[in-house]
């Protein structure tokens, strides 16, 4: 059965055994926490929106692996189409949750690897290639969640892996067995990692030959023996532990970010995918980043139009929208959003086919996608802060509203229009608070700058993939110099 519904999704999921930490505490059955639920609603809604036959079309594609209809986040781009419907699903899903979807990952990294091991397979002789399609198939059969484990917490920065004081620093290989690898290390900032079935550890930079170790690839279900879920904070993850839905902004949905520890993880041969190449190490994040670099131009501007219709609301129920500097704010706001959608649009038009076969996105451009993706919600967030007041900030809460004492009196100073409910009102402003201070989730503007790299990764991408010798010859072609 190619494709799951949110509630099957969710279902599969309680069978797991993921080991989960929240705040110090083991939580036995994530699937049902306060705290996880939101994200998990996240992921349901890529799961059901497939059923839709409004959206299916964004949503599913034909598999070139299996011939059969599969999700369109498993699926190895085959076309310049593949790669434009994948940003416009991204903005969808921004728009229909208001919040970080958690599953672009697996499209990015399986067009990825897809492309890694066939080069593997071509220059070493390697049978990484099969061994990857095979795992692809069975991500595509039962409709997984593959997660991405890239980012190393690294240590001492300024140190390779190899050099570091505690080897740990860096996932590494610390055994190997006839049947497999025992690996250790952690990885940070893990996006919907109990929310996956699956995820992929890759190197999370280019390694050096003393870094052998380090240089590992490979698929594991992420409740494998010895992983360990550390759920990361956010300003107002306990809001969800309250008995409120008002001041949560978003009270259905959220992200999902953890520090996930590998404690000598054990994983068979078949799900390895580069072991110790240490030349092809750097090749998974580079192509990975410029795909995923690709999705932010369609999530974020989907959460941008979630929040420019809360400030548009907002000023309405103030009796603010005719003022022509409000409406100017918000035009700017609209205007940086589709500026970050073209970017997505067209690092997909601009996309190539590659000699592995599949199509892949204009590395270019998905790089200057993300490094607008890290500049552009900050603006917007300013034009949203001066739209919305000072009260963004200083808000009553839903138990002040509803209390029998001094209710009466929320009601009547915190209106706005006389025929809008108080109530809809705070919602509005407790869901900018949410967007923009990240109340449930990483949030608009620190996943922004840093999800899938900060932009100093970018430019450092840039430095490699701009062709300067063809703009100084332009140059000196037009002033002369021979
Ligand atoms: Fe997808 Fe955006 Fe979340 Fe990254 S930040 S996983 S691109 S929704
Ligand atoms: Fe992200």
């Amino acid at each position: 059965m190619p494709l799951m519904n949110g509630k099957q999704y969710r279902d599969g999921l309680r069978k797991m055994k993921h080991k989960v930490y929240i705040m110090g505490e083991r939580i036995s059955n994530p699937v049902d926490h306060p705290i996880v639920i939101p994200s998990q609603n996240a992921v349901a809604m890529t799961h059901d929106l497939a059923f839709d036959p409004k959206y299916e079309d964004l949503l599913t594609v034909t598999s070139s692996l299996t011939g059969k209809k599969v999700s369109r986040f498993t699926h190895v781009f085959q076309s310049i189409d593949d790669m434009v419907k994948k940003v416009k699903m991204a903005r969808l899903l921004g728009q229909k949750t208001g919040t970080c979807f958690q599953r672009c990952a697996t499209m990015d990294v399986a067009n990825a690897m897809f492309i890694v091991t066939s080069e593997m397979d071509k220059k070493l002789g390697t049978h990484y290639h099969d061994r990857f399609l095979r795992f692809m198939r069975e991500v595509q059969e039962k409709d997984y969640y593959v997660g991405v484990a890239m980012t190393d917490v690294k240590g001492d920065r300024s140190r390779r892996p190899h050099e570091q004081a505690d080897p740990d620093m860096y996932l590494h290989v610390v055994e190997e067995k006839k049947e497999g690898i025992v690996v250790r290390g952690a990885k940070s900032n893990q996006t919907g990692s109990i929310n996956s079935q699956y995820t992929i550890v890759a190197p999370t930079a280019a390694m050096k030959k003393e870094d052998r170790d380090y240089a590992v690839a490979f698929a594991t279900p992420t409740d494998a023996e010895g992983i360990i879920h550390i759920y990361g904070r956010n300003p107002g993850d306990t809001r969800k532990l309250e008995d409120c839905s008002i001041d949560l902004g978003n009270p259905r949905f959220s992200g999902q970010e953890t520090l996930l520890v590998f404690d000598n993880v054990f994983v068979p041969w078949e799900r390895v995918f580069l072991y110790k190449e240490v030349e092809f190490a750097g090749r998974i994040p580079f192509l990975f980043a410029a795909g995923h670099r690709q999705s932010y131009g369609g999530c974020k501007a989907g959460v941008s139009d979630v929040l420019i219709g809360a400030v548009k609301l907002l000023a309405e129920y103030n009796g603010l929208d005719e003022m022509p500097h409000i409406r100017d704010k918000i035009i700017d706001m609209v205007r940086l959003t589709e500026t970050i959608y073209c970017c997505g649009i067209a690092t997909g038009v601009e996309g190539v086919k590659t000699e592995a076969g599949s199509y892949f996105v204009d590395q270019l451009l998905g790089n200057v996608c993300k490094l607008n993706v890290g500049a552009l919600p900050f603006e917007m967030a300013r034009l949203a802060v001066d739209v919305t007041g000072g009260i963004l900030g200083t808000m009553v809460s839903e138990k002040d509203l509803k209390s029998p004492e001094i209710g009466k009196y929320v009601e009547k100073y915190m209106k706005g229009l006389p025929e809008v409910p108080t109530e809809h009102k705070m919602r509005l402003i407790f869901l900018i608070q949410n967007i923009l201070f990240g109340i449930n989730s990483v949030g608009y503007m620190v996943e922004s700058v840093h999800g899938a790299g900060p932009p100093a990764a970018q430019k450092s991408s840039l430095n490699r993939l701009v062709d300067f010798e063809e703009k100084k010859n332009l140059a000196k072609e037009i002033s002369g110099i021979p």
